[in-house]
């Protein structure tokens, strides 16, 4: 069995008496109210959240968006490519057929009749995006809503569907250069 050898290596520290001044520890009180003072006026990193949002990098993935052509079709065909390369399977969705007058709007003949992402399991990873080869889903840089409530974590297709240039084109636009924005990353 291994013994531990302990050596007697220890020294006695031989203390400096306080003089007068250091014992009414007045000088370390001052020292002490500078710097809470020097905190207290400078920029504030925290932000009163929801209220207020922060500004986040171009890398940022949060919420998830669908995406729409210049139509205003929904780019999604349902593949599940997205599915697969998820790694906290948080998608699921069912795919159903295009009909001769819905072609204005489904791009595609396939198109996602329901689509949900579980936002309690995501991770935010991006990866739904990488595999996705109909351009049709993006991270964007807005935050997760919190929610008191499970099931209002999980996004349906209509929660996230960009607004449609048709009806909405400001909405769109702007939704569009988040976006664009991401592919220039
Ligand atoms: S961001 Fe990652 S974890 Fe979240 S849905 Fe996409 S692939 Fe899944
Ligand atoms: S979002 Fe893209 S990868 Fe996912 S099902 Fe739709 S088309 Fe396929």
């Amino acid at each position: 069995m291994n013994q531990i050898q302990y050596t007697n290596r220890a020294k006695a520290v031989d203390r400096r008496p306080l003089n007068f001044i250091e014992r009414l520890y007045l000088w370390n009180i001052f020292i002490g109210m500078f710097i809470t003072i020097k905190h207290f006026f400078k920029k504030k990193p925290t932000v009163q959240y929801p209220e207020q949002v922060r500004e986040v990098g171009t890398a940022y993935r949060g919420l998830h968006i669908l995406n729409r052509d210049e139509e205003g079709r929904e780019r999604c065909t349902a593949c599940g490519l997205c599915a697969v390369a998820c790694p906290a399977e948080a998608i699921s969705m069912e795919a159903a057929e295009r009909l001769d007058d819905e072609e204005h709007l489904y791009r595609e003949e396939k198109y996602a009749a329901k689509y949900e992402i579980n936002m309690l399991r995501c991770i935010f990873c991006g990866l739904c995006e990488d595999a996705c080869p109909k351009d049709a889903i993006y991270l964007s840089h807005t935050f997760t809503p919190t929610n008191y409530h499970r099931k209002g974590l999980i996004y349906k297709k209509e929660d996230m569907l960009i607004p449609n240039p048709k009806t909405q084109p400001e909405e769109y636009a702007k939704a569009k250069g988040l976006i664009d924005d991401k592919k220039k990353k």
